[in-house]
């Protein structure tokens, strides 16, 4: 690895700490010091925790009667994803007051371009990282962590190592020795079969993989991999996305990590998709008037349906009650399953879609004023007063990779 200047390129990463679980807290201050889950509407699995939840062992994707178990105390709270959407705005507004020039990653992540910032604000990119935390803590009471680095790859990698309510600097004389702390699989991109065949090879740490020699890296991971090692090295490929395009379809799919005919767990995994579709959607200002439901049978085939919406949404109701009805009408009983996804087209901005003229749109608006409310009673008279959805037997056995890094191909 050649010696690199500090900041050749400096690029920060802005990620909000159990964003979901930290957003209740906020609105509903009564819960402080209480473990605090947010559920999907529909399967009653947790989506989301607060790290008083996840210390006591309560994971994503875990049914609600067993993290019930596991904490007495904790709150369980229905998904509300509009609410989500404002307090990300407000979270975008004050990254953007820093440096115009950001790349929305996800409802609670943002990249940021950081040259020429440091002389614009006389502070150092530690001075800078800390205004920002302090900064939207002060506005919206929810912590981040802050990571500085030359490329996208090291700042997201930076911000991941100081979770929660931490600033990592990391400047280009020092990744060497950044990496020499992390493992591959903190590698964003790199998951649980990556992983284990760089270990095969003897790459275990992060600095061993960015030293792996062009060839191997490239019969081990290919194009991607090579990518991953220009990345790391601290010579930026993958650029930040400035100006918002609109996308032609958004998608959500995954393996489920195992061969299952269990109907509940594969609407789970179905599930998962679509509230990670919708905070996309929400947190990107857009709206879907189309989905594709797929599943992947065992032998590969793909099954899928097209669910046009009546209105161009993107609100978690609607959405979810297309894909159930799709799910109804795809699943068959009996035949094995491994994977399954969901796929919004017809994709247009909120703020140039006009209202339609039966006000279904408003009442997508209403019906997250109706979970607020199901969350205020379940609060105030005990979590069981309003059940959401029977708890599934769901268990996401395996932890998945937390990111899906984009990868630049033409589509
Ligand atoms: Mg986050």
């Amino acid at each position: 690895m050649k010696t690199m200047h500090n900041w050749s390129n400096a690029i920060a990463h802005v990620d909000c700490d159990a964003f979901y679980a930290s957003c209740e807290t906020v609105r509903h201050p009564e819960l402080e010091g209480r473990p605090v889950c947010v559920l999907s509407s529909q399967n009653a699995i947790v989506v989301a925790k607060s790290y008083d939840a996840k210390h006591l062992g309560i994971g994503t994707g875990m049914p609600v009667w067993e993290a019930r178990k596991l904490a007495p105390r904790a709150v369980f709270l229905a998904a509300d994803f509009r609410y989500y959407g404002q307090m990300s705005d407000k979270v975008f507004a004050i990254l953007r007051s820093y440096s115009p020039d950001i790349e929305i990653y996800s409802i609670d992540e943002a990249f940021m371009d950081m040259n020429g910032i440091r002389l614009l604000w006389r502070k150092s990119f530690c001075q800078l990282a800390d205004d920002i935390r302090m900064s939207i803590w002060r506005e919206t009471g929810i912590t981040a962590s802050v990571g500085i680095a030359n490329t996208r790859t090291l700042a997201k990698m930076a911000s991941e190592s100081c979770k929660p309510d931490g600033t990592m600097v990391v400047p280009g004389k020092q990744i060497e020795h950044f990496l020499n702390d992390l493992a591959v699989t903190d590698i964003p991109g790199i998951g649980r079969n990556r992983a284990a065949l760089l270990h095969k090879f003897g790459i275990r740490t992060a600095l061993e993989f960015v030293r792996l020699g062009d060839g191997l890296m490239c019969r081990l991971l290919g194009r991607h991999g090579m990518q991953l090692k220009q990345e790391l090295s601290g010579h930026s490929v993958l650029p930040l996305l400035l100006k918002p395009v609109l996308p032609k379809s958004i998608a959500r799919t995954a393996a489920m990590g195992c061969v299952t005919d269990d109907r509940d767990l594969i609407m789970a995994h179905v599930s998962g998709h679509v509230m990670r579709l919708v905070s996309e959607l929400v947190a990107r200002h857009l709206l879907t008037r189309r989905l594709r439901l797929f599943l992947t049978r065992v032998t590969f085939e793909h099954d899928s349906i097209s669910l046009p919406l009546e209105v161009p949404s993107n609100s978690l109701k609607r959405l979810m009650a297309a894909i159930k009805s799709g799910f109804h009408s795809l699943f068959r009983t009996g035949k094995q399953y491994r994977g399954c996804g969901v796929v919004a087209s017809d994709i247009s901005c909120e703020a140039t879609t006009t209202n339609d003229l039966f006000g279904l749109m408003v009442s997508d608006t209403r019906q997250t004023d109706l979970m607020s409310t199901v969350n205020a009673i379940n609060r105030k008279y005990g979590n069981r007063t309003l059940s959401l959805a029977a708890a599934s037997r769901v268990r996401q056995k395996s932890k998945q990779p937390r990111f899906f890094y984009p990868v630049l191909t033409a589509h």
